[in-house]
């Protein structure tokens, strides 16, 4: 086996906990590795650090994946998945699957797998019919979510199976497909498999995109249940996986302030809660907010392929008469809802990572202060706001401060009832700051 000599204290950082190696940490490579080849990782004393997967291609030179284990091989990647399956399991109870509960079963470096994401979908399949973007109108249009789908085009949940969604983010995991295949299908039981490996990260590994089904069938959309409601996801086609599993516990905490808009100082409080849900994608929020008793939920998203989803996702839960759904730029249209005069009771913030690097930083900071300011300017006196930032580069004390100018500027006061991070399905790898990615603050703005 090839081995990798660190430089000096570089091994620090790894013994940490933290698997990635880069190209200028490493003294001196010793025989011939393979792409995305087993090597051995050392100290510039010698001394065993781990075993590690090695990209020539890449700044981040080798990702270790053990500190004892030798070889990736089927073995590896049973046991690995088995381990994470243990966790899914101590985490959200034994039976999770036949609860109906859809999981990311593997999230890479934090389980061990380095740039392998797994998720399970439980759900029916849907025969399909219609147009992706039916109903939903173009720029800023405005549409309430009328017309509910015949509920017999709905199959059971009875009917359910499991599905996954993989992402291949790393040479490593690339040049290991077929083991990895076979070791998923011995651990979950799958009904089919289908990649979506079209994530921009697979350029910096050298890799192409690659979407499509690697094994089994792979119906062209599903109905999961998340939290009680019903959700029609397109593994295939939907962003990332299909579905973002991560806001799951993000989702059932922000629904609860519905009850609570009392605390508002609301003019129409007797009615229910005006909730704003800006990047509402599919309508994770939006559907459990209306389910949850809001009068009213607006839900903006700039991907019209998204929001015909969050249409029959609206229709599959009979909250259709309470959603508005609007295809705009969240800049734009926040904008323009502050010079209609409009008020909100409750507003859930969810933007796309706006911070990819290290030099998107002050970009970033500008991005989601200006979203904040303008939500608290949005928000009746007591009302709640539930905001979020996923880039990890964007650090909590930096989302914080962001917060806290927003408040200044809008002559506000933040009161935080809650600070919490992504669902326990993306654990959080000390050491390794990547999986520690989610923000979410809910604040009440008095
Ligand atoms: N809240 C969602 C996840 C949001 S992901 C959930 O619970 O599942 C981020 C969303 O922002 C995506 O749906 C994307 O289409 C949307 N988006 C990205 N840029 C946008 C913009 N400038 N204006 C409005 N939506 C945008």
């Amino acid at each position: 086996m090839a081995t990798i000599i660190l430089k000096s204290k570089e091994d620090i950082r790894i013994r940490r906990g933290h698997p990635w190696i880069y190209d200028n940490e490493i003294a001196r490579v010793e025989g011939e590795p393979e792409p995305g080849g087993e090597v051995e990782v050392r100290d510039a004393r010698g001394l065993h650090v781990g075993y590690a997967f090695f990209n020539l291609n890449s700044k981040i030179r080798a990702r270790v994946y053990s500190r004892t284990a030798k070889k990736a091989d089927e073995e590896f990647f049973v046991r690995a998945f088995e381990a994470a399956w243990k966790w899914r399991k101590f985490c959200f109870g034994e039976p999770a699957i036949e609860r109906r509960l859809s999981l990311r079963l593997v999230y890479g470096e934090a389980d061990s797998v380095p740039g392998l994401i797994v998720d399970g979908f439980v759900g029916a399949p849907v025969a399909q019919g219609g147009g992706l973007a039916d109903g939903v109108e173009q720029a800023d249009g405005v549409e309430r979510a009328e017309g509910d789908i015949p509920t017999k085009s709905i199959p059971p949940l009875d009917t359910q199976g499991l599905w996954l969604s993989v992402q291949f983010l790393s040479l490593g995991v690339e040049v290991r497909k077929a083991e990895i295949l076979k070791a998923l299908r011995s651990v979950f039981n799958p009904d089919g498999i289908a990649e979506r490996s079209d994530a921009p990260v697979r350029a910096l590994e050298g890799l192409p995109e690659s979407v499509g089904v690697l094994w089994g069938s792979v119906p062209e959309r599903i109905v999961i249940e998340e939290n009680g409601a019903l959700f029609e996801i397109d593994l295939l086609g939907g962003q990332k996986t299909g579905w973002f599993l991560d806001q799951r516990a993000n989702r059932a905490a922000a629904a609860k302030y519905v009850s609570r808009a009392q605390w508002a100082d609301s003019p129409n409080k007797a009615i229910g809660a005006r909730v704003l849900d800006m990047f509402c994608n599919q309508g994770g929020f939006s559907v459990l907010a209306a389910k949850a008793g809001a009068a009213s939920v607006l839900a903006v998203d700039s991907s019209r392929d998204a929001l015909a989803l969050l249409r029959k996702n609206a229709a599959l839960n009979s909250v259709s008469d309470r959603i508005t759904i609007v295809e705009a730029n969240a800049f734009d249209y926040l904008r323009d809802l502050e010079k209609m005069g409009q008020r909100f009771d409750l507003i859930i913030l969810d933007p796309p990572a706006f911070a990819k690097n290290r030099a998107a930083l002050e970009g970033a900071r500008r991005g989601y202060k200006e979203l904040n300011l303008r939500a608290m300017h949005l928000l009746e006196r007591g009302g709640v706001l539930v905001t979020f930032s996923c880039s990890h580069w964007f650090s909590p004390e930096m989302f914080d401060a962001v917060l806290a100018d927003a408040a200044f500027d809008s002559n506000r006061r933040l009161h935080i009832l809650e600070e919490r991070t992504q669902d326990l399905d993306h654990p959080i790898l000390s050491g390794y700051d990547e999986s520690r990615y989610l923000k979410c603050r809910i604040v009440q703005v008095v």
